[in-house]
């Protein structure tokens, strides 16, 4: 009974997996939120360094992964990916459960994979500083430690509830070097505008955003990084689906259903988009992303353009969307709290190749748990919407009496959450509803585009 499938570092892949060229489309353009009309590669120079914004773009499926990035990724890469034989004796499933464990990065999640490489790629550019936000400060630490590894400055704008509420996350940034503002700031014109209409302003991930990309703006030698969402990063993280996919065949398995939580969709790329490619080729393979249904992007959101961020600074994409001012319940998985999606992850679910299922927040906790007791590793919450899928799927095997193969993505680990935890086990947490008239009063303030 093996639990754990490893892999030499010598077998970290060498090359991401750029979906691009398997789409069932080409691409919407990117839009400028100023003009309103396609942007071209010239108005990202000054938020992004070039190879980048190649990559936003590239057509090659195969895109080598430069080695100073692949020595970083040595010191937790390749991920374990581990049999889940406990939690399926727990559910009574027939099924077979494997998880791939993003959570042994040092920033504790898979946002190191993508962290990394931009910060080589800006430093390759000239780059001396990074701008950034972050809500609960996984990314601001993934970045923070990619850019101490570089030599380069960081700049984090951090949601400044979060600031106040996670000391831990905010400790591990300065830590790492980097310097972290309580959003909104008086650094920026887009946060003091925000403070005159309200000086008690907890901020949002949307208002951060906003202050990181006019920080890169203003500043020559600073640039902007962004931890999710783009294409870029969904490809940087295709390393976590390539690694599964040669530990699944160690196990002699191929999975039946692949499953991945959403946020932004960088880490469910990162498990699915290598398992697309074979699905493209005509492989029956399901591709799941799990959300939560108090912000149902995939779900309940609309397949239309807007924009990035609350401040309207950021790029206008095309991608499924609540609103860019939709504000999301204050959920325990903060990372899963965006407007929008990745345009990639968007245009394969309005394609039908990839399904996506909302769920509520106490279910995920309940697996979460459940999760912890069987298999020791204690979930990040935006996880246990991984967990609670994978759950849901081999229950449905048990009741089939099928033996399926499930693969899920465990993003990362939640030792920096445990008060989540702790309110959850005393009783204290709720299901939110989805909020329609939020959403639909923020789905009438979609920008306009010319395309
Ligand atoms: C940020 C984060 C997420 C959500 O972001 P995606 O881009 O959708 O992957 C999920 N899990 C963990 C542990 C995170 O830190």
């Amino acid at each position: 009974m093996q639990t754990k499938f490893l892999l030499g570092e010598n077998q970290i892949p060498t090359h991401w997996y750029n979906v691009i060229p398997d789409l069932p489309e080409p691409l919407s353009p990117v839009i400028h939120p100023a003009t309103g009309k396609p942007a071209s590669p010239d108005d990202l120079v000054r938020i992004f360094p070039p190879q980048l914004i190649e990559q936003e773009v590239s057509t090659q499926r195969w895109i080598q992964i430069p080695e100073p990035v692949r020595e970083i990724y040595r010191l937790w890469r390749p991920a374990p990916l581990f049999r889940a034989h406990r939690l399926e004796k727990a559910l009574g499933t027939p099924a077979h459960i494997y998880y791939k464990y993003e959570g042994v990065s040092p920033a504790g999640s898979h946002k190191p994979n993508t962290a990394v490489p931009q910060a080589y790629y800006n430093k390759l550019a000239g780059t001396k500083r990074l701008a950034t936000e972050t809500g609960a400060g996984q990314w601001g630490s993934s970045i923070a430690l990619a850019a101490q590894m570089f030599g380069l400055a960081c700049t984090v704008y951090m949601v400044k509830v979060s600031y106040g509420q996670k000391p831990y996350r905010r400790s591990m940034m300065q830590l790492w070097g980097a310097e972290v503002i309580p959003s909104p700031s008086d650094r920026t014109a887009a946060g003091r505008g925000i403070l005159a209409a309200d000086p008690e302003s907890p901020g949002s991930l949307g208002v951060a955003i906003s202050e990181a990309v006019e920080d890169a703006v203003t500043h020559e030698d600073t640039r902007y990084a962004l931890g999710s969402v783009l294409n870029h990063v969904c490809l940087h993280q295709t390393v976590i689906g390539l690694e599964a996919k040669e530990q699944l065949k160690l196990a002699g398995e191929y999975p039946d259903v692949v499953i991945g939580c959403h946020g932004g969709g960088s880490n469910f790329a990162g498990i699915g988009f290598p398992f697309l490619a074979d699905k493209a080729a005509g492989k029956d393979v399901r591709i799941l992303a799990i959300e939560p249904s108090s912000c149902p992007t995939l779900t309940k959101g609309a397949y239309t353009f807007d924009y990035g961020d609350t401040a309207k600074m950021a790029p206008i994409m095309r991608m499924y969307t609540l609103g860019h001012d939709f504000m999301p319940p204050g959920i325990h998985a903060g990372g899963l709290r965006y407007h929008g999606a990745s345009p990639l992850v968007s245009q394969l679910v309005h394609a039908g190749l990839v399904e996506a299922r909302a769920v509520g927040q106490l279910a995920c906790f309940e697996a979460a748990v459940q999760f912890a007791r069987a298999e020791g590793i204690i979930p990040a919450p935006e996880s246990s919407h991984a967990i609670r899928g994978a759950v849901e799927e081999a229950l449905r095997a048990k009741e089939e009496g099928r033996e399926r193969v499930i693969l899920f993505n465990l993003s990362g680990h939640g030792h920096v959450d445990m008060t989540s935890y702790d309110q959850f086990l005393s009783g204290k947490l709720d299901d939110f509803e989805y909020p329609e008239e939020k959403v639909r009063a923020s789905l009438a303030h979609l920008p306009k585009v010319e395309l």
